[in-house]
């Protein structure tokens, strides 16, 4: 029995949360505030302070009205009780007994200009504490979002929309900062200053205050019911955004078909059915949020003229001093503005959670493709990679790519892949680096299963080329090394041998020129001879080759080949070939079809079956 047979892989898979609740979300994200503790704390007891001197500043405004409407000095005897308007009374007869009326309202003025001193202070440190608690998260979140995406496995992004994915993580991420964040600083603020003047407006007149209570009850009852939509609305506002994406991404990238195809119309009439979507949701959207300002400030007015018909009636009674009754709308007005922002924080959260939502069910997408638990650590190959009976089926396929392969690759075989065009053979070499996990069956390499070692261990023993050259708006030089370490003589020495260094020498800046975006300023023979440097250099065991279709001419041809061969040179290979130069070359030609081997052996055997491979000879095509 071999150690493949035995192995049982068993992936640690991250469970998948339960991204549906809005309270969850909403904890969720307060959750991420643990990681700056210290400043939040600093931020709360700024806001402390901050509302503590705003209540304080209620009273204060009392006494510059008493003092200005009483023209003549009353003594008022010292009060018995904790009654505050009693208390406040005498603080006051007694501030102008001792002063003259004119001084006593230059130290109640000074008083008040200390206060909102320290208010606005605090007001300050408060969001000066928060910034970096609010960028800090964004920061996490864009981290954490571009390591998913680079973790995940390529099979998430064969159902997933490119635009969308960008999305996640630049509109949905601002999103969080600017809804969550502004609710988090309401949160903590806002009820400070609300508990505040309300103490105070009871202990002045517990009547009105209860009279006003009730009427902003009343108000924010109607304004409650406009928000319900909204985070149903803002979610569709977000995937159609990430549909436009797409189609520009697909449109900006394909600017030369779309123009040479006539194309332009019908590119547009894509856009022209999101884009109009997107602008009627966004257009009801806003009409509801816009709503919710202007009709809170003329509730807001409605509750200011019943206060002030009420008040009056209770100072014509005598039941309250017109003074405090001054003091009691100047707290009621310092209700409205965190009542405002607690609210409209109640609104930016159901079109923030919805991102939140979005964010957290792509961090939460479990990676079928990992580590195992207690991974084999001494990788080498030294003498074959197996397919033992493997199969292989894509997500929501009807039939299998690979069906019951079974194939020896000894070590330093050139095998080449044969078929036509879906036969399995991307498949095929995809499942060796574990890009996908087989369905059935297991590939061991040296008579141990692949999935018993780290992924990096074992795609450290891979090199890759593929069809398409793949590069990076960055110079020569990086775009060889690409996060490797190499002296500068080791990535000549590639270059040389990948025949990059002839069109490399003649550029201005050798090997720190720049290739442009995806190295359109190389011409395609250079493109795929750079990525050839790039698997020289790794110098890996095994390579994986998808040998270019599209033409070259017939020197760059010459030269491509010849870096390939070298390439291939005192290695294993495992190559999907199109030429009949390589083919011919190869020890072993597999012939694939409908993901099964239909024929295996060299040139001359195959040929000599008069099967399959034949035919495809005598096409002069191998696709
Ligand atoms: P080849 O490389 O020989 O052209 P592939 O290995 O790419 O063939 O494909 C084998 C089969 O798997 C084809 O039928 C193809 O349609 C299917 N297939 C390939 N990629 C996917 C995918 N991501 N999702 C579903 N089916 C796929």
């Amino acid at each position: 029995m071999t150690r493949s047979s035995q192995f049982v892989y068993t992936p640690h898979m991250q469970p998948q949360q339960n991204t549906s609740s809005n309270n969850s979300g909403f904890w969720r994200l307060m959750s991420r505030l643990k990681s700056y503790k210290k400043n939040v704390i600093l931020a709360i007891l700024s806001n402390v302070l901050m509302a503590i001197f705003t209540v304080i500043s209620i009273p204060m405004i009392a006494p510059f009205f008493d003092i200005l409407f009483s023209q003549e000095v009353v003594a008022v005897p010292k009060p018995t009780d904790n009654n505050l308007p009693d208390n406040l009374d005498y603080f006051f007869s007694q501030l102008v007994i001792n002063y003259t009326p004119q001084k006593a309202l230059l130290i109640v003025i000074a008083a008040i200009l200390v206060v909102f001193f320290f208010k606005n202070l605090f007001r300050y440190l408060a969001l000066f504490f928060m910034a970096p608690v609010r960028n800090g998260i964004i920061y996490d979140l864009r981290k954490q979002i571009f390591e998913k995406y680079i973790d995940l496995p390529l099979s998430f992004y064969s159902t997933e929309k490119k635009g969308d994915l960008m999305n996640r993580m630049t509109s949905d991420v601002q999103e969080i900062e600017w809804s969550i964040l502004n609710t988090i600083e309401a949160i903590f603020k806002a009820p400070l200053i609300i508990i505040g003047s309300l103490t105070f407006m009871i202990l002045t007149s517990p009547q009105l205050t209860l009279f006003v209570i009730v009427l902003i009850v009343f108000t924010a009852f109607i304004i409650g019911g406009i928000s319900k939509t909204l985070k149903r609305s803002s979610s569709e506002v977000q995937t159609r955004l990430g549909r436009i994406s797409s189609i520009l991404e697909e449109t900006l990238g394909g600017l030369r078909i779309i123009k040479g195809f006539n194309a332009q119309a019908y590119q547009s009439e894509k856009l022209e059915k999101d884009n109009s979507e997107y602008r009627n949701i966004l257009t009801r959207l806003l009409w509801r949020r816009d709503l919710s300002s202007p009709l809170s400030e003329f509730l807001g007015i409605v509750v200011v003229s019943a206060l002030l018909w009420y008040g009056s009636a209770l100072v014509f009674e005598k039941a309250l001093s017109p003074e405090l009754f001054f003091a009691f709308i100047f707290a009621f007005f310092q209700v409205i503005e965190p009542a405002k922002s607690f609210s409209s924080a109640y609104y930016n959260i159901q079109k923030g959670l919805a991102a939140v939502d979005r964010v957290d069910n792509l961090l939460n997408t479990p990676n079928p493709i990992v580590d195992p638990e207690r991974p084999l650590t001494d990788i080498s190959f030294n003498s074959a990679i197996n397919f033992d009976d493997v199969s292989f089926q894509y997500d929501h396929a009807d039939t299998q790519a690979l069906d019951q392969v079974d194939i020896t690759i000894n070590k330093g075989e050139v095998v080449a892949l044969v078929g036509s065009s879906g036969a399995g053979k991307s498949t095929f070499v995809d499942l060796l680096p574990r890009f996908f996990d087989v369905t059935s069956g297991a590939i061991t390499i040296d008579g141990n299963d692949i999935r018993s070692f780290t992924l990096h261990d074992l795609r450290s023993l891979f090199g890759i080329v593929s069809q398409e050259a793949i590069l990076f708006n960055d110079t020569i030089k990086n775009n060889i090394l690409f996060g490797a370490t190499a002296t500068d003589a080791e990535i000549e020495e590639a270059a040389r041998i990948a025949n990059v260094a002839e069109f490399v020498n003649v550029m201005p800046d050798k090997y720190e020129s720049n290739i442009g975006d995806r190295g359109m300023k190389l011409s395609g023979g250079q493109r795929q001879r750079l990525t050839i440097a790039r698997a020289v250099l790794r110098n890996p065991p095994i390579m994986i080759l998808d040998e270019a279709t599209s033409a070259l001419d017939s020197e760059s041809e010459l030269l491509v080949q010849d870096a390939l061969e070298k390439l291939m040179k005192n290695r294993t290979t495992v190559v999907i070939a199109h030429r009949l130069s390589t083919i011919r070359n190869a020890d072993k030609i597999v012939v694939l079809d409908k993901g099964k081997i239909v024929e295996m052996g060299s040139h001359e055997q195959l040929m000599a079956l008069n099967g399959e491979y034949n035919k495809f000879v005598e096409m002069q095509t191998f696709d």
